[in-house]
């Protein structure tokens, strides 16, 4: 059986991608989250309504002795199966302006996006190349391209994504495994819900903010079949807002 591991999949744009993979790509599902069980147990229920299996795996992608453990016991228990998507989209905020920024702010936000993308990535790269064929999805962000005031250390976490990816695809892409990042702008979820819409959409040319939905269709069309030939690439969608 075929699986797509998707971190922090059990909310917003993770929560999207899993559905769109299961539903447009037939792929079964590998949902890592970090603590909000209940929110997992309703995404996997509606997951599993398009006819896949959803697995829950709850692990803190920072944490290395954790995701090797939790990979390790899983691939044991699954010794016929394969990942053949990696979807590195755990990741969180904590914003303030740099000279206020504290060493635990600065970690925690860089260990979930560089860390976590480092952890989770060794842990199943070596089969990708094994059976010749992967496709790794990085979600960086508007702000590690342009950089954001206030968001010093979110930029610095998603630039180095940004730049892992693009080195990695040059390392691997002989073996058919492909490594992209799609960097979101403002999208709605969790992680902007307290943002002044009103406010923003006006900065934004399309006039709105976007759906995780549109978000998942095209991490969907990275992980597929038809983007064999996109590597090492940072695609933008943020509604016309900077490119
Ligand atoms: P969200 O709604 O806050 O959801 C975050 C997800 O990540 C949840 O499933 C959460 O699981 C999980 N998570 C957080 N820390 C984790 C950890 N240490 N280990 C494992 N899972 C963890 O966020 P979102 O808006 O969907 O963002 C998803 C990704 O897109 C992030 O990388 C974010 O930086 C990026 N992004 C978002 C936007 C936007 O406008 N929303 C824009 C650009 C980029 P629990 O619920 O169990 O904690």
């Amino acid at each position: 059986m075929k699986y797509a591991l998707i971190t922090g999949g059990s909310r917003g744009i993770g929560k999207a991608v899993c559905l769109k993979l299961a539903a447009d790509l037939n792929y079964n599902i590998l949902l890592n989250y970090h603590s909000n069980t209940e929110a997992a147990e309703l995404t996997k229920q509606e997951i599993e309504k398009y006819g896949v299996q959803c697995d829950l795996l709850k692990f803190n992608v920072s944490d290395d002795a954790a995701v090797q453990s939790a990979i390790a016991t899983w691939k044991a228990s699954h010794p016929e199966d394969k990942i053949e998507i990696l979807v590195n989209n755990a990741g969180i905020t904590k914003d303030g302006l740099f000279i206020w920024t504290n060493t635990e702010a600065w970690d925690t936000v860089m260990d979930t996006s560089v860390r976590g993308f480092y952890n989770v990535t060794q842990a199943v790269l070596k089969d990708m190349l094994r059976s010749r064929y992967g496709r790794i999805i990085n979600m960086v962000s508007l702000s590690g391209l342009k950089g954001n005031p206030g968001q010093v250390n979110y930029s610095a976490a998603k630039g180095a994504m940004i730049s892992a990816t693009k080195a990695l695809a040059q390392e691997i892409g002989k073996r058919k495994v492909t490594v992209n990042a799609v960097a979101p702008g403002f999208i709605k979820s969790d992680m902007t819900i307290d943002f002044d819409e009103d406010g923003l959409k006006k900065h934004i040319p399309v006039n709105r903010f976007g759906d995780v939905d549109e978000v998942a269709d095209l991490v969907s069309f990275l992980a597929s079949d038809k983007s064999s030939y996109i590597t090492g690439e940072v695609i933008n969608i943020n509604g016309g807002l900077y490119s």
